[in-house]
């Protein structure tokens, strides 16, 4: 079959590879039939992630037709159409029962590597490191899907793809922001990065109750969707100081809820440090607050909640203890449980609550993956997400 396939920092190429088959009895394969690529494959693109091999099958947003179900098989069968979530979750550890799926015990025999950079390992992941397992990716022609009983959700409406493929990640993941925000009637939401996980979390802030949605980014293209189908207040932070700007807005006391849904880097502009620098110097800023998660901190109201769905690795220095202490504040984080969500949000898509496909730019074929990379990591052309087909 074809894969997108890790060759290197900046290095995907089309590759063709042996078809996946069954390996355990719980395993299904799935025929890809949509694709996406997601801000945190740019993770590993940008060679961020350690324990990428040459090779590596890229793409843990997938969907497709069952083709095959091993022995253990009993929710699946040939033939249906299923949305595979990026977590791999084995359903019956004592994480997995507390529904703490992306905590799953089981799913990464690498855990041991991955607890000295995060302190414990969580479960393993489609196409992301061996860090995460090793899992070959879903940006290719096959896919097989462990403990397939427990990931994927079968959808028996006839919706387009394109409208359930979010469910893969970035809805679930958008949503859990939100809803870890714990967004009261009214509240004032600001939502950092209007990426397609910004624009995810800013629709589920209104469907959880936000009276008011402030989103912050500095890509026009990406301000105007979260205007436009958000329904949100736009702040560009290369424009003006967002700290001071918010205070404005909510009289100085500060967005009830705020929520990172930028992580560690920032793509298509050089470095962390150089780009806060064009940044900070854009609006006259001496403080280190620009960096969205400690402007979060600092951007909320005391007793408010700071919910992180950006992905942070390591030791990110600066942290605004401080901050965070003296206003009491709290605060959420971490890789989304994506099984918990798909039937409830699958069932809003069918009503017709959400339609998560207005973040799609651009759609191509499987073997135009690579250059696609570029094109999102630069946002390029209005890039905001692809879709590919193989
Ligand atoms: P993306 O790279 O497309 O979007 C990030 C956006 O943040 C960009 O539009 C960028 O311009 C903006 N940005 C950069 N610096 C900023 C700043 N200082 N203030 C405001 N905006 C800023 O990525 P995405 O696909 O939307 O993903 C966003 C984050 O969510 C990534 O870190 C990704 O890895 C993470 N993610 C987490 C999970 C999870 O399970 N928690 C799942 C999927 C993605
Ligand atoms: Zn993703």
């Amino acid at each position: 079959m074809r894969a997108i396939c890790w060759h290197g920092k900046g290095d995907m190429r089309v590759d063709t590879v042996p078809d996946p088959r069954i390996e355990q009895p719980g395993d299904a394969i799935i025929r890809v039939t949509a694709t996406a690529i997601c801000g945190s494959d740019l993770h590993l693109y940008d060679g961020y992630v350690p324990m990428m091999k040459a090779g590596d099958i890229m793409g843990h947003e997938p969907m497709g037709i069952v083709e095959e179900v091993g022995p253990e098989v009993t929710r699946l069968k040939k033939g249906d159409r299923v949305v595979v979530p990026f977590v791999i979750a084995c359903g019956s550890c004592f994480f997995c029962e507390k529904s703490l799926f992306s905590c799953c015990d089981t799913t990464n025999p690498d855990a041991a590597a991955l607890a000295e950079l995060q302190g414990q390992a969580g479960a393993g992941l489609f196409g992301y490191s061996h860090l995460y397992g090793g899992y070959p990716g879903g940006q290719a022609q096959y896919l097989r899907v462990p403990h397939a009983d427990v990931g994927p959700v079968v959808v028996r409406s006839d919706q387009p793809d394109e409208k359930v493929l979010f469910l893969s990640d970035i809805l679930p993941t958008g949503w859990q922001a939100a809803e870890q925000g714990n967004i009261q009637p009214g509240d004032t939401v600001a939502v950092w990065g209007c990426g397609p996980v910004g624009q995810m979390a800013i629709i589920s802030a209104w469907l959880l109750g936000a009276g008011r949605v402030i989103a912050i980014d500095r890509v026009p293209e990406r301000l105007e969707m979260a205007r436009m189908q958000g329904k949100a207040e736009v702040i560009d932070f290369t424009k003006l100081d967002v700290h001071d700007q918010l205070q404005v807005m909510t009289k100085g006391r500060g967005p009830d809820v705020c929520i990172d849904a930028v992580g560690a880097e920032s793509h298509g502009l050089g470095s962390m440090d150089a780009m806060m620098d064009k940044a900070k110097a854009a609006v006259g800023l001496t403080t280190d607050r620009i960096h969205a998660l400690r402007q979060a901190i600092h951007c909320c109201r005391k007793g408010g909640t700071v919910s992180v769905p950006g992905v942070y690795v390591g030791f990110p220095d600066k942290f605004p203890m401080g901050a965070a202490f003296g206003k009491g504040l709290t605060m959420r984080m971490g890789q989304t449980h994506a099984q918990r969500f798909l039937q409830p949000l699958l069932d809003r898509i069918d009503k017709g609550e959400i339609d998560p496909s207005f973040v799609i730019t651009h759609r191509l074929p499987l073997e135009e993956g690579p250059a696609a990379y570029d094109t999102f990591r630069d946002k390029k052309d209005g890039c905001i997400k692809v879709v590919l087909t193989p």
